[in-house]
């Protein structure tokens, strides 16, 4: 049973896009995989290299692979280069320059800001509670008929942990836009992924990647996960080639390693719990934040000072004082027990 009945995602599409003919690509009925077709369609060169051809613009063979892994039907996915270019789509898709606006709740990721700043949108930011949750009632207070989306990053980058379900459960239940949660850590959390609500939140998009857990950074590729009505839209608006045929090869081949990349999970889980451990001996760090990611955030007597020691023996780490509530923190990636050591073994030498 939905529970937003009144829900009417034609309302939030802006205006050029919902009147929008797609371009409609050579490959968009007819994807080269072998079969005995002849493609004189798209003006390639002929001569077989292994890209020659375009990519298939719906990614079907590795959605397929997708769906498996997300239990996730296929015409509920869509592929980006990077979920940043999912999230762009996104505010293209539902936000009017200059007059409406978005939700974010700062510290969080630093991309919906720059992304409703190039895209020319107004970014209501709604501070964290002490204990980095949302704060429900000032979100829907703050929120009006504009309010287009609101994001909810969990677990959250940098803080490291996940938001409370019911608080998540209230915001899906009372805003009246949509609620992007962003999911890129999820694969490091116990939490279960959002994307199972996707029938009960009509006005729920989940966005996913494969740039951290998965450790295809370096490829691009970003999931989002929404009802059929919402990808129908993005998917109007999207570059038609979007992800390469690299990508695609790629991710196929690496999505294939399902024991891998479920050890080397585990891996990264076992080297924070180490670590963890030795951080809370170092004197100068005040207070190690709960995780569910692969990464830590700590408090420290004097994160510039840190920082630099850090850097001077060889190790970068972030700075995240300058947003709000974390004011001298630093944050860890979990690297490789080679890489761990040296960051134990250096903060121990500062320390
Ligand atoms: C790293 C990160 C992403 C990354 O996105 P890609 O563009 O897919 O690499 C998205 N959201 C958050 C919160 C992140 O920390």
């Amino acid at each position: 049973m939905p529970i937003k009945k009144d829900f009417n995602i034609q309302s939030l599409i802006r205006e050029n896009v919902k009147g929008l003919k797609p371009y409609s690509s050579a490959r968009d009925e007819y994807v080269a995989d072998g079969s005995q077709m002849v493609f004189l369609d798209a003006n390639e060169n002929p001569f077989e290299n292994g890209v020659n051809r375009y990519p298939d613009p719906q990614q079907r063979r590795l959605k397929s692979v997708l769906m498996d892994r997300k239990a996730v039907p296929i015409e509920n996915m869509l592929l980006g280069n990077g979920s940043d270019e999912v999230l762009d789509l996104i505010f293209r898709t539902f936000c009017e320059p200059k007059v409406d606006n978005i939700i974010t709740l700062p510290p969080t990721y630093g991309m919906y800001k720059v992304l409703a700043a190039i895209n020319h949108i107004e970014n209501r930011e709604i501070l964290l509670t002490e204990n980095f949750q949302p704060d429900v009632d000032k979100i829907l207070e703050r929120a009006d008929e504009n309010s287009k989306l609101l994001f909810l990053c969990s677990p959250n980058n940098p803080t490291g942990n996940s938001f409370s379900e019911k608080k998540m459960i209230q915001l899906l239940e009372n805003f009246s836009g949509l609620v992007v949660i962003d999911e890129a850590y999820i694969d490091f959390s116990d939490g279960q992924s959002w994307s199972k609500k996707l029938k009960e939140y009509p006005n729920l998009i989940v966005t996913q990647t494969l740039s951290k857990a998965y450790g295809l950074a370096g490829i691009r590729l970003g999931i989002c996960l929404a009802s059929k009505a919402i990808i129908s839209v993005l998917n109007k608006i999207k570059p038609p080639y979007n992800i390469n045929e690299l990508t695609q090869n790629h991710a196929l081949k690496r999505l294939q390693s399902v024991s891998r990349i479920r050890l080397e999970i585990a891996e990264i889980l076992h080297q924070k719990k180490m670590v963890i451990k030795v951080l809370k001996h170092i004197d100068f760090i005040e207070k190690v934040y709960p995780s569910d990611a692969n990464f830590i955030l700590v408090k420290v007597d004097d994160a510039d000072v840190r920082y630099q020691q850090l850097l001077n023996k060889g190790i970068v780490t972030r700075n995240r004082s300058n947003q709000p509530l974390c004011e001298n923190t630093l944050r860890f990636t979990i690297g490789t027990p080679e890489e761990n050591i040296k960051l134990v073994m250096a903060l121990k030498e500062i320390n």
